[in-house]
């Protein structure tokens, strides 16, 4: 039977249009067949190897897949887990930041091995001035020595530290304050490796601090220590005077007219002078003496291990003398006394308060007498001070009460004999001390400020008498009034002239005003002008005490004045003390040829009057002619002259 031939075997030999049948010999048959069968096992061979083929491909697809998402998973595992891990090394940062600016390590020899980048951001300090050194010995600055021992011997012990703080004076010379804290590593076996730890800077808020301190203790404008600081160093040196037994003194300082300067200078002008009585206070003395600012105007210095009355004497003169020398500021000369009160530990006190109130005792004192001086504090001096204060407290009434009275005392012309003026001078008829002279409480007035008012009752009632004494037909004489430092500098000086005067329906001419040389000197530039100011009004104006300032004549010059009023401690020693006589004769000379008159004052002796007016002095006042004399009496010598002149 004829076999099926492969196809191709059949498609061959129908193309050439042979049949398997048709094969000539069995031999062909068997050709065929076997033809055939090689094609067959050709196409399984093939079909085999197709079908492997495929095979591997397609596991290897699979297995690429598995390994594909392996690796996907794996990645996005490693994502995951790089993401906790920024967020907890940020988290880590963050905290340590809010302790700390950097990190540091230390080997076992405690020598810095690292620094993390906050060192040099924060502190400003090139991790190259520490890396290599131990921490203390790189220049620790502003570290007391018990924490410094303290932690060292933390370090010592291998024990942790926390919060060591100090300072740094970094290269460029700029101090940084530090706060670090550490803890010490050891290896599996215990053994000591090093430190490490964070730090960080804490330079503003330790300067922030230092900057509270400094303003609870010292005071700002001048830098000295406050009351505060002044009452903590004085218990100080009560413990060091009651366990040494050595004795101690207490000096109470006050600037004298302060409140006037600085209302008519002006603030800085004040500042100024305070700053100089700090300065010259502290160059004057030893740097162990304690100096001071309690406030305002108030100083006060403790010299410790003097006793001696002659030697603390000759101190607070000093003192005194530094304080009152000029000071020029923006051109012009600032000129200030001063007062100083002086109490002795164990003497006069054995605590800080009442040391300090017996010291302030004698500085008041030393003020209501005259000014400029000092005074040491006994319990005479306390009395009188005392009274003073209690004087003072009067005084607010003595105003509104109508306790004030002026009295007057004549100028007379050297060549006439005439009275060409009067000088009213104001008296207080107190209540219970009786009648009491302005030596008695015009300093007081002045410091206190109570001059203002009361001089502005002076100007008043002195035109006013003028304007009575013409309402009774006399002829008026010139009348003088004093003005002193505070007045001089008040604002409403020019119009309180200008009213008293229109109030009482006078002239301007027939007042005076007197202003002290040292009151002009003390601001020579605005004396210049409100005397200009004065003098337009048509008021004269006369330098009281003149010879005890400074004035140069280039002042005298400028100021608007008429007459010069020699002092009276010149005229006392006339005519035999020689300087006096050379001071005089000078004054005098100077005067004239400047177009001034010149009045001498305190004219005691018919001695005194023949030398004044052998040297052509125009005008004497004084007990030799008439003591002040109350209203009453002045108007009687004013009819006397006037009938006198009739009779001539
Ligand atoms: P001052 O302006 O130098 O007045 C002259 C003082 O010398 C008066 O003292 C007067 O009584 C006194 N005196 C007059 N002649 C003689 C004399 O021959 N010998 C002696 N030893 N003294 C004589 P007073 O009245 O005690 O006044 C003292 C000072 O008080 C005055 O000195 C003046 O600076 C001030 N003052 C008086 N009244 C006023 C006033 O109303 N306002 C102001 N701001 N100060 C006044
Ligand atoms: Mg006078």
């Amino acid at each position: 039977m004829a076999f099926e031939p492969h196809p191709l075997l059949a498609r061959q030999l129908r193309r050439l249009e042979l049949s398997v049948d048709a094969a000539p010999s069995a031999q062909w048959s068997e050709l065929l067949e076997r033809v055939s069968r090689a094609y067959a096992e050709g196409d399984q061979e093939r079909y085999l190897l197709e079908h492997s083929q495929d095979l591997a491909s397609s596991e290897m697809a699979k297995i690429y897949e598995a390994l594909q998402s392996e690796r996907d998973l794996l990645e996005s595992r490693v994502a995951e887990r790089t993401e906790a891990l920024r967020l907890s090394e940020s988290r880590l940062a963050n905290l340590v930041s809010l302790s700390a600016d950097w990190i540091w390590e230390q080997d076992a020899d405690l020598r810095f091995t690292y620094f993390s980048a906050g060192l040099q951001h924060r502190a400003g300090i090139a991790p190259a001035e520490w890396l290599g050194h131990r921490r203390l010995e790189v220049g620790c600055v502003d570290v007391s020595a018990q924490a410094a021992r303290q932690h060292l011997a933390q370090i010592a012990n291998r024990e942790s530290f926390h919060d060591f703080s100090y300072g740094y004076r970094r290269a460029d010379g700029v101090t940084r304050y530090i706060r670090v804290s550490g803890e010490p590593m050891f290896d599996a076996d215990g053994a000591f490796l090093g430190y490490h730890g964070v730090g960080c800077d804490e330079t503003r808020a330790t300067l922030a601090a230092r900057r509270v301190q400094q303003l609870a203790s010292y005071d700002n404008l001048t830098g000295l220590p406050n009351r505060h600081m002044f009452v903590a160093e004085l218990e100080h040196t009560l413990a060091r005077a009651r366990r040494s037994g050595e004795g101690f003194a207490l000096c109470f300082i006050d600037l004298d007219r302060f409140k006037s300067i600085n209302d008519s200078l002006g603030h800085a002008a004040g500042d100024e002078l305070l700053k100089a009585t700090a300065s010259r206070l502290r160059a004057l003395l030893r740097e162990s003496d304690l100096v001071a600012r309690l406030g305002g105007d108030e100083f006060v210095v403790v010299l410790e291990g003097q006793a001696d009355r002659q030697a603390l004497s000759a101190v607070a003169c000093k003192m005194l003398t530094a304080v009152s020398e000029p000071l020029v500021q923006d051109g012009r000369q600032l000129w200030i006394t001063a007062s100083c009160g002086i109490a002795l530990y164990p003497a006069d006190g054995e605590d800080a308060q009442t040391l300090l109130k017996n010291a302030d005792a004698a500085m008041y004192l030393a003020k209501a007498e005259g000014k400029n001086s000092h005074q040491f504090y006994t319990e005479a001096l306390k009395r009188r001070a005392l009274h003073l204060f209690a004087l003072e407290s009067d005084l607010r009434q003595a105003v509104e009460h109508d306790q004030l009275v002026l009295h007057f005392q004549p100028k007379i012309a050297l060549d006439t004999g005439r009275m060409l003026g009067v000088e009213a001078l104001v008296r207080w008829q107190h209540p219970e001390h009786g009648l009491l002279p302005p030596g008695e409480f015009m300093a007081m007035a002045e410091e206190s400020g109570l001059i203002v008012p009361l001089g502005r009752w002076v100007l008043r009632a002195a035109c006013r008498q003028l304007r009575a004494w013409r309402d009774a037909g006399l002829a008026v004489p010139r009348c003088a009034v004093n003005l002193s430092a505070r007045q001089f500098s008040d604002e409403s000086l020019l119009s309180n002239v200008a009213a008293s005067l229109a109030d009482a329906g006078i002239e301007a001419e027939l007042l005076e005003i007197e202003i002290t040389e040292s009151v002009l000197m003390s601001d020579a530039g605005r004396a210049s002008s409100v005397l200009k100011q004065l003098h337009a009004l048509g008021v004269h104006v006369a330098i009281d005490k003149f010879g005890t300032g400074y004035s140069s004549l280039a002042h005298l010059k400028r100021f608007a004045a008429g007459t010069l009023k020699l002092d009276r401690s010149f005229v006392d020693g006339l005519p035999e003390d020689r300087d006096n006589r050379a001071i005089t004769q000078a004054v005098i000379t100077l005067s004239h040829s400047l177009g001034l008159q010149v009045v001498a004052e305190g004219v005691e002796t018919p001695e005194q009057l023949a030398f004044l007016r052998g040297l052509g002095c125009d005008q004497v006042q004084g007990f030799l002619i008439d003591h002040p004399l109350p209203a009453a009496q002045l108007a009687q010598r004013l009819r006397r002259q006037a009938a006198s002149a009739d009779s001539a």
